[in-house]
């Protein structure tokens, strides 16, 4: 049960919170997220930039401190990542997040990025959530792989206690016994979140599955079970990619899952 003391994250009123990042508005619609897992280079990330603005995506994502298992995996390239995704912003008009997992890097990553992702591994960081609470920057919040939804909340909780309270969660997956796919995709938890708290919530279908070849169908799952927007990974050569080329839509791949989203969400719409 969700206890009273996760107060400002609770659902009081049947209002619903709005996150706006520029024109996008989360809570609002549907916002479609996409980009590579990772910024590998300027012409990569350019070219995919311009590909998933053109299929319709709102906002663009891409990592450059990437929370890898191996300390020999790429890492990100940190600085000048940001600086590659700075420039895909200033291309495409769309707004860029990307992840933090250093107190140390809030404040200056806030310069180059329109949203603050927080991922899976660092939900309970509670430095990190307090920093980010510190900033003026909306904040994706993801949901912890091994995280129940009253722990997932009272990571948000640490984020508006601190003052900001522009949070999107994010579903994307939790641990299970099952090994076929990487993560057992939660999408109960999207009705579940609406009734317990104001915030929007989105879903993340590639760290959810793993698989490219699941992502359609938990997509439009996500879209039936309420979700106000969800995040992809498009790589324009997926096998060639340096981290989670398996759970990535090449961008006419991602055309088409956008086109059949936006059909199931005027369908779901003439139903009420
Ligand atoms: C990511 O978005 O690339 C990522 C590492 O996600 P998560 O924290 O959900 O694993
Ligand atoms: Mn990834």
């Amino acid at each position: 049960m969700i206890t009273n003391d996760i107060g400002l994250v609770s659902k009081t009123s049947l209002e619903r919170s709005v996150v706006a990042v520029g024109d996008v508005r989360f809570g609002e619609g549907f916002v479609v997220i996409a980009g590579p897992c990772s910024v590998e280079s300027e012409d990569q990330t350019l070219a995919i930039a311009r590909e998933v603005k053109s299929a319709g995506a709102q906002m663009i994502r891409g990592g450059v401190f990437k929370p890898r298992t191996s300390p020999y995996a790429f890492q990100g390239l940190g600085l000048q990542g940001l600086k590659i995704l700075k420039k895909a912003r200033e291309e495409t008009g769309l707004p860029v997040v990307s992840e933090v997992m250093d107190t140390r890097d809030v404040s200056w990553m806030c310069e180059y990025v329109d949203v603050l992702q927080v991922g899976s591994r660092n939900m309970q960081n509670f430095s990190l959530l307090k920093e980010v609470g510190k900033s003026q920057k909306p904040v994706l919040l993801k949901r912890g792989m091994h995280s129940t939804l009253t722990e997932w909340l009272n990571s948000a909780e640490y984020i508006l206690k601190e003052g900001n309270r522009r949070v999107v969660l994010c579903e994307r997956g939790i641990r299970t016994f099952e090994t076929y796919t990487r993560n057992t995709l939660d999408l109960s938890a999207i009705p579940a979140l609406k009734e317990l708290t104001h915030l929007p919530v989105i879903v993340d279908p590639a760290h959810g599955t793993g698989r490219s070849s699941l992502i359609p169908s938990m997509s439009l799952a996500a879209v039936a079970a309420g979700a106000d927007g969800i995040i992809f990974e498009v790589h324009n050569n997926p096998m060639a990619a340096l981290s989670d080329g398996d759970q990535s839509l090449t961008p006419t791949e991602f055309s088409s899952l956008n086109g059949k989203i936006a059909s199931l969400r005027s369908f779901l719409d003439s139903l009420n």
